[in-house]
């Protein structure tokens, strides 16, 4: 099948050469000159693990760059859109940039196309596309609009899209729905993931991936309803977190009793400094005015917000109290992007911590392994802000060391390595990334979220313990 995708963002590109895996001919279409030249040079715009793999293995064959809308929308039988949908002033999404691509595929087509819409959308997206279509000239018989939204999470987003829990496909005409779901077929029936070629699997796969068809505003429903939901289980244990530090209890333990029940899951019940990206903050907001425009009160949703919102505060109040003033203190700093695997910083809750300890008088060294150019931009003009060429090189000459993200390889360094260069040997993980007894053992003290502080008995912290546990002392927090 042919199909142009509108977009090269992190939907809009991995959907493309996931596409291409697919056995589908894909051209990428954006506005943005600059990026798609980037883009054919073999330079990604974001890193995200395998795309620049797939992009080189079907650049100039089955996949193409153009600036073209028009003409890529009159050439394809599908047209994915998945262009931006940012927050707008009131909260609600700016549906502005889907719109201008639907008015200038309207002025194209020629012959029956269907638009799919991946963007994340509120609901009735899909009939204001519909709308706009016809406004701007495009005949009703020759087009369905499908909305098809997307699921995949920065830091594994190829592996997301080419082995998903499940792919939802709403649409009002059947001829549609069914079009979409062919796109899906090797996925649907299993087929591409005994391909020889493919991507690895992220677990072991049986079976093929189940098509949930609905409603088009049920699908776009279902993709703002999960990403509330996942929210939600962070700000709810975020929330538990602060009664176990409170209490003296270990929030890992109570999260992992909780998360053994098969009706509530162990995933994204890990305590840290909050959510952030470019989707759960926005996508909270709209879905929150979704509701409003509905007469639902969803207050439930502003409560999620606000958790998380505190959480850079509680965050920071930490640091206060392991190092005390902070002016003048020297901090390795690692990771800036919102969550591990990605150089995204938009929304991460690793920058305003950066900037309130640099407001404060901190020196900061910072190591990211991927957002580095995005840092360097973001802190350009502060001057205590440094940047590392890896986690040791960070940690060297400092007085602690503090996690913002939680990259694999910020969970595996060698402490005992880190100990020596540490003043006051001492971590703040913000993202609970080790075990104290680990730590303790390397004979650094801990302080991470929703636990007791750990020292090890000779740490000059641990003078007055509270509690002592195999050589380790727990510090309630004051
Ligand atoms: P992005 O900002 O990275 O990319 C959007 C791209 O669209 C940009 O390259 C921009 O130049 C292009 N664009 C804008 N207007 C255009 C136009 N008129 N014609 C051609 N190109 C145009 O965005 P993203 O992160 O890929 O997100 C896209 C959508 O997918 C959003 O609705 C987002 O909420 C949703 N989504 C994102 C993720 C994620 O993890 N990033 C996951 C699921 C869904």
């Amino acid at each position: 099948m042919k199909l142009a995708v509108v977009g090269t963002g992190y939907v809009g590109l991995v959907a493309a050469v996931g596409f291409c895996e697919l056995g589908h001919e894909v051209v990428c279409v954006d506005n943005d000159g600059p990026k798609l030249q980037k883009i054919r040079d073999g330079v990604m715009p974001f890193y995200e693990e395998h795309l620049q793999q797939l992009v080189r293995r079907y650049a100039g064959s089955m996949l193409t760059f153009s600036n073209d809308l028009p003409s890529a929308a009159r050439e394809a039988g599908v047209i994915v859109i998945a262009v931006g949908t940012p927050a707008g002033e009131n909260g609600e999404a700016d549906l502005s940039y889907v719109e201008a691509v639907s008015r200038e595929i309207a002025g194209a087509i020629t012959s029956y196309k269907v638009i799919v819409e991946k963007s994340t959308v509120p609901v009735y997206t899909s009939h204001w596309i519909r709308r706009s279509m016809l406004l701007n000239g495009a005949p009703a018989g020759l087009f369905d609009v499908v909305s098809n939204p997307e699921f995949l999470r920065e830091g594994t987003a190829v592996v997301d899209f080419l082995y998903p829990d499940r792919i939802v496909i709403g649409g009002d005409s059947q001829r549609a729905v069914d079009l979409v779901c062919s796109i899906y077929r090797r996925l649907e029936d299993g087929s591409y993931h005994s391909e020889p070629t493919g991507i690895t699997p992220p677990r072991q796969v049986q079976g093929g991936t189940r098509i949930i068809k609905t409603s088009a505003a049920g699908a776009e429903l279902i993709k703002h309803a999960s990403n509330a939901f996942l929210a939600m289980k962070i700000s709810f244990i975020n929330a538990v977190a602060s009664i176990c530090e409170a209490v003296g209890a270990d929030v890992s333990e109570v999260a992992s009793g909780i998360g053994s029940d098969s009706r509530i899951g162990s995933q994204f019940l890990r305590p840290g400094i909050g959510y952030g990206g470019s989707c759960f903050p926005k996508d909270l907001k709209a879905f929150r005015a979704v509701a409003r425009e509905a007469g639902y009160d969803f207050r439930l949703l502003d409560e999620v917000a606000s958790i998380n919102d505190e959480q850079g505060g509680r965050f920071l109040r930490k640091v206060r109290r392991a190092l005390w003033t902070l002016k003048d203190k020297k901090l390795a700093v690692l990771g800036i992007s919102f969550k591990g695997g990605t150089d995204d910083i938009r929304e991460s809750p690793a920058v305003p911590i950066v900037r309130a300890l640099a407001r404060e008088g901190c020196h900061l060294s910072i190591y990211d392994p991927a957002a580095m150019e995005r840092g360097r931009e973001e802190f350009a003009e502060c001057h205590t802000i440094s940047f590392s060429s890896s986690a040791y090189d960070s940690a060297k000459n400092a007085d602690a060391l503090v996690i913002l993200t939680d990259w694999d390889e910020f969970a595996t360094l060698d402490l005992k390595a880190i100990r020596e260069t540490l003043k006051y040997h001492l971590i703040i993980d913000g993202r609970n990334l080790y075990d104290p007894a680990e730590v303790v053992a390397s004979g650094l003290g801990y302080v991470s979220m929703g636990r007791p502080d750990f020292f090890p008995e000779n740490h000059p912290v641990a003078q007055s313990p509270e509690s002592k546990r195999n050589g380790m002392v727990a510090v309630r927090a004051v």
